[in-house]
């Protein structure tokens, strides 16, 4: 019998995504319009706190919006874990300021306040806390530390729906701003789209007008009684990073699914840390007491003690017809960031990356794709 196959990720899309993505074709209105108003509705009331929540194309789109509404521009240092996708690192050349790449805690793969501290500059002007793989970052001690040097705090939070630190859902939860991503993969899903959450007005206010092309009818408004839609005014040359109403349809019925996604990965992840508590394995860090930890990835290292190297277990699992995947190369080590981190190291960085792998971890994973799984690493590394 051939094996089967395990793919690293496979979407949760229902009969209710498609019916709703239909309708929305049906509607005859495809773009931004009562779809995307309504996601951002519902999504504001699932994070709680009274929060304005914006959709946009992407999260790479909200983070950069939400820098911009910090306003980050040339001559400002922006603090961004080297552990991350390059999307949080690119935003702040987007605006022609500096990343500040740090290391990661090795205990948690986040950014801890003290490696923080020890980066701040007088340049300094926001941090980007990366919730790792869906695990909190310690929110209280970067807010302390924010507030005691007058810093901003744009949280990535692509990987942390729904993360919660200390019972507050990421998004309510110490920073300035919050970006969600609703890529293919992430831990729900519009296909491409991205969600901006702050509970700060003038944020929000600025970020809706960047959002749209720069176009701004509240100023308009102050100035006439006329409400005609073709009458508005351009306040600044803006990006074009509106979510559609196709995107939103599968957004609404994906965030009704959230909580259920999440309670479905948890169990994944205690069955897989069952299965490997005996293996030569480092098991990805679990929330702090008192935090929730969303799952988007499970990341097991391979310490000095296993008996294959990083690259021949992912080989093994591919011969089994297991996908694996790498989160991620450290930034540090990009040929473009590299310039950035002169005579900078990042050990623990370095470590991690050695040794990390990402294995399949979905909602609609079946107990038999799960079985194969655990059944090709305890064989692996049993040798
Ligand atoms: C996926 C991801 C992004 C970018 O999200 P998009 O929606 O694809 O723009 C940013 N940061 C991290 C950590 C990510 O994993």
């Amino acid at each position: 019998m051939k094996s089967m196959q395990v793919p690293f990720f496979r979407p949760s899309i229902g009969e209710a995504e498609i019916a709703a993505v239909s309708e929305c074709l049906r509607s005859g209105w495809l773009t931004t319009g009562p779809k995307a108003q309504a996601f951002e509705a519902d999504f504001a009331d699932y994070i709680g706190g009274g929060v304005s929540a914006l959709a946009v194309n992407s999260a790479t789109a909200a983070l950069h919006l939400g820098l911009e509404a910090l306003g980050v521009g040339p001559g400002c240092e922006v603090i961004v874990p080297t552990l991350t996708f390059t999307a949080t690192a690119e935003v702040v050349r987007y605006l022609g300021a500096d990343p500040v790449l740090v290391d990661i805690d090795p205990a948690t793969l986040c950014l801890d306040a003290e490696t923080v501290a020890q980066a701040i500059t007088p340049r300094s002007k926001v941090i980007m806390p990366v919730h790792f793989a869906g695990r909190a970052c310690d929110m209280t001690a970067l807010r302390a530390l924010a507030d005691a040097n007058g810093l901003s705090i744009l949280d990535d939070a692509a990987h942390a729906l729904p993360t919660r630190h200390q019972g507050q859902l990421i998004g309510q939860c110490g920073a300035d701003a919050t970006a969600f991503s609703f890529y293919a993969n992430k831990t729900m899903t519009t296909g491409e789209g991205g969600m901006l959450v702050t509970a700060n007005p003038e944020i929000a206010a600025r970020a809706r007008t960047m959002r749209l092309h720069g176009i701004d009818r509240d100023v308009f408004n102050r100035f006439t009684n006329t409400r005609a839609s073709w009458i508005y005014d351009v306040v600044a040359p803006g990006y074009k990073y509106n979510m559609t109403d196709v995107a939103a349809a599968m957004g609404l019925v994906q965030l009704g699914r959230c909580d259920d996604f999440g309670a479905t990965r948890a169990a994944l992840v205690a069955r897989y840390n069952d299965a490997f508590a005996d293996l030569p394995l480092i098991l990805p860090p679990g929330p702090a007491a008192g935090d929730e930890h969303s799952w988007h990835l499970y990341i097991l290292q391979l310490p000095q003690t296993a008996p294959l190297s990083r690259d021949a277990f992912i080989a093994a699992l591919k011969d089994a017809e297991i996908g694996t995947s790498v989160h991620y190369r450290p930034l540090h080590q990009m040929t473009f960031w590299k310039d950035f981190c002169a005579g900078r190291s990042f050990p623990h960085a370095d470590a991690y990356f050695a040794r990390c792998v990402s294995l399949p971890l979905f909602m609609a994973m079946t107990p038999e794709e799960q079985d194969h799984v655990i059944a090709t690493v305890r064989r692996v590394l049993s040798c």
